[in-house]
């Protein structure tokens, strides 16, 4: 909640200047805007995110380290040094605690939030090095930049996440500056002031473009993806039934044939047609020929197999492939197929009446290829629709 008003607030106030300057004035209000891909890009950047985060809060350990160090040869082990040494510690602690509570992170959220804490915690650590050392800050100064550009470029997080605990400890740091004047001089003071705006702003302006580009990288690759998945259906799928097309359905059975060449795997093959479809179109129109045929390929999906394969071989002709089944197996299935039809309800047309013929047949030793199992079930379905129609054929 607190970073959404943050986030408000943030870009409201920049969007304000712009507006009120009549010229658009282009600055990194926020990232570029995923929409609706932006959990897929979060989950999927997360693990990269953590073991990146990991690595540079795990370097950032060591000068934490060395910070006790220099306090205890400033201090000399005496009462600063003693007072400090907890507060140091409990810091350290947490810094590893939140480092090794980040494997585990599986929610792009609670990373976030842990991420901010462990940024404050690390610019606490600096900020306390600052106010203990005020006169040697113009030497560890370089320390603090480091630290904000590790925040904006190298620990990802939310940009109002980012700009967040920068600004509050740039503040922070020119604060204590100004209240602890005497130790600075003016030149030195200003410089380190300017130097932290600078780092806030290229820092703001550097990361936006950095994130930006990943951003619109993963869209590309997602839409790419999607373009792929689109094409390879197209290239497989019946547009207006949405059941195998003529040419996966022949890739499938040349795969089944060989499959029964080689391993003796029988299969079956089952042709079917619809009675007098021509009537139907001409009697209610195309749209509606369109929907029976639909509704026609609904019904066979649900009852078929699952390692099944049905496929429309072109216009109102369609093929159902029946792996490791025999003749007998497959007359059934036709059989129940056939009836299946009787019961078929035409959303808007529960008037029409639809039957089809059934071909059937298994292949055989003597078959040289797929088309010769092909040519008997067309035969078998001749039959069926010579000896009256709405009735299966075996061949
Ligand atoms: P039969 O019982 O002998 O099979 O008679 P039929 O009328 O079903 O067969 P015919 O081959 O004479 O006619 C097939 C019809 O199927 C003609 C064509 O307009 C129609 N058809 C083919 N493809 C489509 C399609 O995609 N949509 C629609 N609505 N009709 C189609
Ligand atoms: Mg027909
Ligand atoms: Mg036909």
């Amino acid at each position: 909640m607190f970073s959404k008003y943050f986030h408000r607030f943030y870009r409201s106030s920049l969007e304000e200047i712009a507006l009120r300057r009549r010229f658009p004035l282009k600055l990194p209000l926020t990232e570029y805007p995923l929409g609706e891909l932006e959990n897929g890009y979060r989950r999927h950047y997360l693990h990269q995110d953590i073991a990146q985060t990991i690595t540079i809060g795990s370097i950032w350990l060591l000068p934490s380290f060395l910070f006790i160090i220099t306090d205890y040869f400033m201090h000399a082990g005496q009462g600063p040094f003693q007072q400090l040494l907890p507060i140091r510690l409990f810091l350290l602690a947490s810094l590893a605690l939140a480092l090794f509570f980040l494997r585990r992170i599986k929610n792009p959220q609670l990373y976030d939030y842990l991420v901010l804490g462990g940024c404050f915690i690390m610019l606490a650590g600096v900020f306390q090095a600052n106010q203990l050392h005020p006169q040697i800050h113009t030497h560890t100064a370089g320390i603090d930049y480091l630290l904000l550009f590790s925040i904006y470029m190298l620990i990802p997080n939310r940009l109002c996440f980012r700009i967040l605990p920068c600004f509050i400890f740039s503040i922070a740091n020119i604060a204590s500056h100004y209240s602890q004047a005497a130790s600075l001089s003016g030149p030195v003071l200003s410089i380190i002031i300017v130097s932290l705006i600078l780092s806030n702003a290229l820092g703001i302006w550097a990361s936006v473009r950095f994130y930006s580009h990943r951003r619109q990288q993963y869209e590309a690759q997602t839409r790419a993806q999607e373009l792929r998945k689109d094409l390879i259906h197209n290239a497989l799928v019946d547009q207006l039934t949405g059941v195998a097309n003529r040419r996966h359905f022949f890739q499938a059975a040349e795969e089944e044939f060989s499959r029964f060449s080689r391993y003796n795997r029988t299969f079956s093959l089952l042709m079917l047609d619809l009675d007098h479809f021509k009537e139907v179109n001409d009697q209610f129109g195309h749209p509606v020929g369109d929907k029976v045929l639909k509704e026609l390929s609904r019904t066979i999906l649900l009852h078929k197999r699952d390692s099944d394969l049905f496929g429309r071989l072109g216009g109102e002709e369609f093929a159902l492939l029946l792996p490791e089944t025999n003749l007998a197996g497959a007359t059934e299935i036709a059989v129940r197929l056939r009836r299946s039809c009787h019961t078929l309800a035409v959303p808007g047309h529960l008037d029409i009446r639809i039957t089809i013929s059934i071909g059937v047949t298994q292949v055989r030793s003597e078959d040289a290829s797929f088309d010769d199992v092909l040519s008997r079930v067309d035969k078998a379905l001749y039959r069926a629709k010579n000896n009256g129609r709405d009735r299966v054929e075996v061949a």
